[in-house]
């Protein structure tokens, strides 16, 4: 709701639906704990520690706790770490109104930013880069000479490129910690359906049932977010896809249409049968980002050298692999390489 801050978090808690009033009043139960605890809860608790530490029910769990946990770490809250759930719930949860709006892009993500970024560089598309070779002088790229270098690629491919300049320099904490990331997929199946079908709203929750199959967890409605031209098109999306990962593709694609179908029969909207499936893709990013789980040591965006800084969601933000972590995480990139500009 458009109220001031605090008065926003209880206006949408008291108008939230299908929670009694004892599990609303543990999500502020949980609030208060975790500002008691300056938000940060021991590094070694998991997100499930946490919400049980604050007795937290198994239908809070299930209908909020977990569906937050999943979308914004990629980790399940019995692995994930709570210390970055409660950076996520501080800053989105705290502070001014506008840190809880959610907001959907009615754009693809690439429109938005890379490719406006990209017309204010340089850009060379497709160019892989195999060697880097850092100095105190500069940095060889590719046998190319450049003053200084970001280096903003995911941290297994960094600790390839640096194996052996960080095994020079003797960085091998550094090297470790590149390889000791784990990563988590996120699936999504795109639908194009034969006939135009509205959702009650442009993203909806799917209720998860792993025994069937029934892997998906958001449905997002494209026509209302990109406009009529995508009308019929839907998008099915589950964090922490290691269940849809193992499976034979076409058995999944199938429950999770399976899944769609039936849960829109059964919404309270009535919305009308979907219609038949035109056009199936699914798309698994096996490694879409690290596991958020306790304990991590995220590397610095400094390296032994003055020239080379490193960038990632993966670097240590204090958030979970997310576009926010990234933008802080280049933003200081730069400022490592030129303080004088921070
Ligand atoms: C399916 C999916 C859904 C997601 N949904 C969300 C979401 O809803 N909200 C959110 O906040 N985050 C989401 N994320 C996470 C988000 O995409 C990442 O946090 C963010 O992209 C990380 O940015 P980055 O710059 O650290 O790395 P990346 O975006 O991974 O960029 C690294 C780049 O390095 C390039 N590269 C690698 N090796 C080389 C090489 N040798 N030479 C040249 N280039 C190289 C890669 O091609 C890549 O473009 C999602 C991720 C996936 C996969």
């Amino acid at each position: 709701p458009r109220l001031p801050a605090p008065l926003h978090m209880a206006a949408a808690i008291l108008r939230a639906r299908g929670l009694t009033w004892k599990d609303r009043l543990a999500t502020l139960r949980l609030m208060r704990g975790l500002k008691a605890m300056s938000w940060t809860p021991p590094r070694e608790w998991t997100v499930l520690h946490l919400l049980h530490y604050h007795a937290q029910s198994d239908t809070l769990i299930r209908q909020i706790w977990e569906p937050l946990c999943l979308a914004a770490l990629n980790t399940p809250a019995a692995t994930a770490s709570a210390a970055l759930f409660a950076r996520v719930l501080r800053d989105s949860l705290t502070g001014s109104r506008e840190n809880s709006d959610m907001l959907l892009p009615c754009t693809d993500l690439s429109a938005l930013w890379p490719d406006a970024a990209a017309r204010q560089v340089t850009m060379r598309y497709g160019n892989t880069v195999r060697q880097l070779r850092p100095s105190s002088e500069g940095v060889d790229i590719n046998q190319e000479r450049f003053d200084a270098a970001v280096l903003a690629v995911p941290p297994a491919f960094a600790a390839r490129l640096l194996d052996a300049p960080l095994r020079e320099a003797g960085a091998t904490g550094l090297l470790d910690a590149l390889k000791a990331f784990e990563y988590m997929p996120i699936a999504t199946l795109n639908l194009r359906l034969q006939d135009p079908w509205r959702l009650p709203e442009p993203m909806m929750m799917l209720r998860e049932e792993s025994a069937r199959d029934h892997y998906g967890q958001w449905l997002f409605d494209r026509a209302q977010l990109a406009g009529d031209t995508k009308a019929g098109e839907l998008a099915v999306v589950t964090s922490a896809a290691t269940g849809i990962a193992e499976r034979n593709r076409q058995q999944i694609t199938e429950a999770l249409i399976d899944q769609v179908a039936e849960q829109a029969a059964r919404h309270p909207a009535r919305l009308p049968a979907m219609p038949e499936v035109a056009a199936a893709e699914l798309f698994i990013e096996k490694r879409a980002t690290f596991a958020a789980v306790p304990g991590l040591t995220r590397p610095l965006n400094s390296t032994p050298w003055p020239t080379l800084a490193l960038a990632g969601d993966w670097t240590d933000t204090g958030y979970p692999g997310v576009l926010e972590g990234a933008v802080r995480s280049g933003l200081q990139a730069a400022r490592v390489l030129n303080p004088a500009a921070a």
